[in-house]
């Protein structure tokens, strides 16, 4: 690997004797790590039906495990959201707020939606997590990740931290500001980070992180956490960009600092640093403004007492053209942000007929009335887009690979029509 020369001589300058034992980390292939989503199945229950070995737990943590699997990403649990695929060490970030309980959390830098995901699954349904991603191109891969994993009291929205900020003073509980990085740790991932990086582009970096990091702060509530995080080892960006952090905000104090090298931790690098807010005031905006379209609903609702045991939890709204969300109790107004998604898509009511989104199987599809449960072989018939010829009564069903959701299916005479949206298909 042909790292830049001048990475590597600030890196020996600070490593000092252990600079050798980073270097001979370049060496080996990249870490890979697998983090099951307890959303869907216990850690437990995965590591019984596995479809691949899984090595050690990382970090402790008994639903992270390291893989070496060539294609994990090419199984039905994959598509059904029983797990994430994850750098080891980015996997150690989120679990820092693990016993915090916070209930109002903010991802300010989400996509593609690694940690955002563990916070949803330590989250546990309590509470509300708003996932922003400033990149819109970007937002639309954090939502196909938020609604692969069937996190259903999350907004994904997209918005710059000046915007939000000034729309959430001393809000959140709890804010995570992963920020962009000049992704030293990355190297191995990304080989284009080699040619991009430069003591220039660390010092710009540093620059947008202080920024966002000032933007951060503003929406923490008093007595709450912001968690500040990087792929990269630059002091500049790390270190340096904590204290001048605190020297800034000494309404701050500085709880946890970790800095994971590769040739430390089994993983390719990360740094977090957990900073405590003191206890001050804590603000409300105004609650979201659930739109009531009775029309739109009473199709809903029909749909709902034939499809699930139980109603549902959570504000029906409607949009102009029809499509409908589910919103948890608690999500703010979030206008000024491009909303992507609300809670949960519903599906579409076009003035006549209800059709259910393919978000609402992934989210609630295990609960529903009438389901198919597919082997993992015929799972992949149905991932490819295939119709298949083993349905039930007739109506809408959950088709799932075992009691897993996958998607949507329509059965009609004993053959169920495939529901699985066009862009989720798999290639034959
Ligand atoms: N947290 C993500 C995860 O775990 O999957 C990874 C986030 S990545 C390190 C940083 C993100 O910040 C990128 O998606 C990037 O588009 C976004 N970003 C870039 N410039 C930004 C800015 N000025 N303010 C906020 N976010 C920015």
């Amino acid at each position: 690997m042909n790292l830049p020369q001048a990475f590597l001589d600030r890196m020996k300058e600070r490593l000092g004797r252990d600079f050798p034992a980073f270097l001979a980390s370049y060496e080996r292939l990249p870490y890979k790590g697998l983090r099951v989503n307890t959303l869907k199945i216990s850690a437990e229950e995965f590591a019984r039906r596995a479809p691949f070995p899984l090595g050690g737990n990382v970090g402790g943590d008994p639903a992270c495990f390291y893989i070496e699997e060539e294609k994990p990403g090419a199984d039905p649990y994959h598509f059904a959201g029983l797990y994430y695929l994850q750098e080891p060490s980015a996997m150690t970030v989120a679990a820092e707020a693990k016993g915090y309980g916070a209930k109002r959390v903010l991802d300010l830098c989400a996509a593609p939606g690694g940690k955002a995901t563990q916070l949803a699954a330590q989250m546990a349904g309590e509470g509300v997590l708003i996932a922003n991603e400033v990149n819109y191109a970007r937002a639309k891969i954090l939502l196909q990740n938020a609604e692969r994993m069937g996190i259903a009291n999350c907004a994904v929205i997209s918005a710059s931290p000046e915007t939000l900020a000034a729309r959430f003073p001393s809000y959140f509980d709890l804010v995570l500001a992963d920020a962009p990085c000049s992704g030293e740790g990355m190297f191995k991932k990304e080989e284009n980070a080699i040619p991009e990086w430069s003591a220039e582009n660390v010092l710009r970096c540093a620059v947008r992180q202080r920024a966002i990091l000032d933007e951060a702060a503003k929406m923490v509530a008093g007595g709450g956490r912001l968690l500040y995080s990087t792929c990269t080892f630059a002091e500049e960006e790390d270190e340096w960009q904590v204290e001048d952090f605190l020297a800034r905000h000494p309404e701050f104090r500085l709880e946890r600092m970790q800095k994971r090298y590769p040739h430390e931790f089994a993983g390719e690098g990360h740094f977090c640093a957990v900073f405590a807010k003191q206890d001050g005031e804590t603000l409300s905006p105004k609650p979201f403004p659930v739109r009531k379209q009775r029309e739109a609903e009473r199709a809903f609702h029909a749909f709902e007492e034939a499809f699930f045991p139980e109603p549902l939890q959570g504000a029906v709204h409607t949009l102009a053209d029809g499509r409908m969300y589910l919103v948890p109790a608690g999500m703010p107004d979030l206008s000024g942000a491009s909303i992507l998604r609300l809670g949960v898509e519903l599906g579409e009511w076009d003035g006549k007929l209800f059709k259910p989104a393919h978000a609402l199987a992934m989210a609630f599809g295990a609960r529903a009335k009438s389901k198919i449960s597919l082997t993992r072989g015929e799972a992949r018939q149905y991932l490819r887009g295939e119709t298949l010829s083993r349905g039930g009564p007739d109506g809408w069903c959950a088709v799932c690979v075992e009691e897993f959701p996958l998607g949507l299916g329509k059965c009609v005479d004993g053959i169920v029509k495939n529901h699985l949206p066009k862009g989720l298909r798999q290639v034959k």
